[in-house]
């Protein structure tokens, strides 16, 4: 294993539409472990494949520290509620915003065996899955901050 390079807002690659997988491999199996350990070395609560400049549909997310999650091709199926928060990103370091998301989600997704899987979530869970797959479409929060960014301290951001 090992960290991969996360890409800073403004670099093009954050910017484009990523691409379904279409079987595993093990590069492909390399790249979903390489994102958990950078995801955990940087203290997020997810990351986008684009983040480590890798454009395929894969988001790993752990809103706790010990439950990773690993979507493959996720969409959401279902959303409810509304919620208003602050939101960082990995790729936008030292930055946070306002941004407003559905307080539940249901995604479905491929699990690393390539076997479709649900994910349900409310509150942080939910926020991290619709940040995570906005990062697949080629959108970063800082489209939806409402108002100005906000600066936060680095040992207090809650990236995603
Ligand atoms: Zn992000």
């Amino acid at each position: 294993m090992a960290i991969r390079n996360i890409r800073e807002i403004g670099d093009e690659v954050l910017t484009k539409r990523c691409k379904e997988v279409t079987e595993m491999t093990p590069r492909v199996k390399e790249l979903i472990e390489d994102m958990l350990e950078t995801m955990y070395e940087a203290n997020g609560v997810g990351l986008a494949a684009p983040q480590v400049g890798v454009l395929k549909r894969i988001v790993v997310i752990d809103t706790t520290g010990e439950d990773p999650h690993i979507l493959i091709n996720p969409r959401i199926v279902e959303s409810s509620g509304e919620q208003t928060g602050q939101e960082g990103c990995l790729s936008v370091p030292g930055k946070s915003g306002q941004v407003t998301r559905p307080n539940y989600v249901k995604a479905v997704a491929l699990d690393v065996n390539m076997k479709e899987f649900e994910l349900e979530g409310t509150e942080l869970l939910a926020r991290a899955i619709c940040h995570e797959l906005d990062h697949l479409d080629g959108h970063l929060y800082v489209e939806k901050a409402e108002g100005p960014l906000q600066d936060v301290r680095y040992d207090e951001d809650d990236s995603e």
